[in-house]
């Protein structure tokens, strides 16, 4: 079997080899754009190289990068533990050029790697076009061979990508592997897509115009190649197995919690085991990049990925913090790659431990009231939004915590009227400062923004650039 490790070494590999120069991944924290919570595609430590602002002793480069997508515009949280493919953290595998090569080399380098490097069955592979892009379509048919039912036209944004409303945007091609009609989905663009047989390893973006105004107003002088390919599930499909879970980085990291809890992954517990190997990695890697647990910005995306899996520990019958001991498993896993999680160990595990003791603290209690306020509900029905408030304003439960401890049940939450309640509690405390007639010192200030800090991210997340998307 191939290990992760190893393919992550063959696909740089495989580009040095062809010229490109070699660039470690950036920090999860976006160094030249304070618009991005964290940095979610291969392109976005390029982003100035693309655009000219910045040059590089290179015009190609490879890189796999570690990526976040739990919030702002790609946000998979609710997908971690559910579907097969998707992570909060990941690494994304790409390679680039400024300016040098093109469509032709892209799509070639692509066959290459896949068919004849690593020898997967060209029969199991499907490719997209955006609906216009008959070059691009007629390269799959010249470079792969691909008969021309399995080159989809699309004609929606998946397959259009732009830096922002302003700056370079192409189309795009993405490389789905077919894993077989045991599992349920249907090709991209069919009504099924969104299942798990076909899943989307490798998008291939064709930078070839400019745009302003989200207009485009003509080509670029020099077009540009951006990809990026899920290193896990690369990895499933290298392994032969289905699902990004299965592969051996997280096959090991549930072994782990399955032995410390004593449940097995199965049946209900099977998704909560996923969501704590998952969230634990997650974790590890932002509290490496300097995240640490806070009640906003970027700190508040890392306490709900850390309580939403405490969470799960705590369904799974964990008596005691869980999370810390998982970490020595990670390193053993990641940490010849990515050597500053090995240097962070022990800062990550006491950020999970006290975050962890913290939080269950009120957890049990939290969990009690929400069983008492659903105990009438049936499938459908609707949580008061003041009764998600009080979660995360007494008990410490984030919005989307109580969202997916509802979730097996089929209830939802009353998102107004949580807003709502967060902005009366606002104004109440406003409203106080004003009456007491002191003048507020900046500490008070900061405790009260602390306090009522939570919903900060979603304005920011609202406010969040375009040019992420791969
Ligand atoms: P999907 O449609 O499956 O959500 P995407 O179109 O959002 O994927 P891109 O933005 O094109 O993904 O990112 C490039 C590649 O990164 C994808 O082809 C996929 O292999 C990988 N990828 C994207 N999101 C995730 C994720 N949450 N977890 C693991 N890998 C991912
Ligand atoms: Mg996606
Ligand atoms: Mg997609
Ligand atoms: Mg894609």
């Amino acid at each position: 079997m191939t290990s992760t490790n190893d393919i992550r070494r063959s696909f740089l590999d495989y580009f040095a080899g062809q010229g490109h120069a070699k660039v470690p991944s950036a920090p999860l924290i976006p160094q030249n754009d304070p618009t991005l919570m964290f940095v979610n595609a291969g392109m976005v430590p390029f982003k100035n190289v693309f655009t000219g602002l910045e040059s590089r002793p290179y015009t190609t480069a490879t890189s796999s990068q570690k990526c976040v997508r739990a919030g702002g515009k790609h946000n998979d949280l609710d997908n971690v533990g559910y579907t097969a493919r998707h992570h909060t953290f990941f690494e994304m595998l790409g390679n680039f050029s400024f300016g040098d090569y093109f469509k032709e080399q892209a799509i070639t380098h692509a066959w290459t790697l896949l068919t004849r490097e690593w020898g997967l069955p060209a029969d199991k592979l499907t490719a997209t076009v955006y609906h216009t892009d008959d070059h691009a379509f007629d390269l799959w048919r010249k470079i792969a061979g691909l008969p021309e039912e399995r080159i989809i036209r699309i004609a929606t944004k998946d397959n259009f990508w732009a830096m922002g409303a302003d700056g370079p945007c192409g189309p795009c091609s993405e490389i789905f592997y077919d894993h077989g009609d045991h599992i349920w989905g249907g090709p991209p663009g069919s009504p099924e897509e969104d299942g798990d047989r076909f899943v989307e390893i490798w998008n291939l973006v064709f930078m070839q115009h400019l745009q302003e105004a989200d207009q485009i107003v003509g080509d670029l002088p020099r077009p540009s190649i951006d990809t990026g390919m899920g290193l896990e599930r690369i990895a499933a499909v290298m392994q032969g197995v289905h699902d990004n879970y299965d592969t051996d980085t997280f096959k090991a990291l549930i072994a782990e919690s399955v032995a410390l809890t004593g449940t097995a992954a199965e049946g209900e517990a099977r998704a909560s085991h996923r969501v704590i190997a998952d969230h634990m990695r997650a974790s590890g890697f932002l509290v490496a990049d300097g995240v640490l647990p806070a009640n906003e910005g970027r700190g508040y995306v890392l306490r709900r990925i850390m309580r939403r899996a405490m969470r799960h520990a705590h369904l799974l019958g964990a008596k005691d913090p869980l999370m810390h001991r998982l970490v020595g498993g990670l390193v053993a896993q990641m940490g010849a790659a990515f050597p500053e999680l090995a240097r962070a160990q022990s800062l990550i595990e006491t950020t999970l431990e006290q975050e962890e003791t913290r939080f269950r603290r009120t957890l049990a209690n939290g969990l009690r009231l929400l069983d008492e306020a659903t105990a009438d509900m049936g499938e459908g029905d609707t949580l008061a939004g003041e009764t998600a408030f009080k979660l995360y304003d007494t008990y410490g439960f984030p919005y989307d915590l109580t969202e997916d401890a509802l979730r097996a049940q089929g209830l939802s939450v009353d998102r107004v009227g949580f807003d709502t309640a967060m902005a009366e509690q606002k104004r109440a405390a406003r409203a106080a400062w004003k009456g007491s007639g002191e003048k507020a010192s900046d500490e008070l200030w900061y405790d009260l923004a602390e306090e009522a800090g939570a919903t900060e991210f979603v304005g920011y997340a609202a406010e969040e650039g375009e040019g992420q998307v791969i």
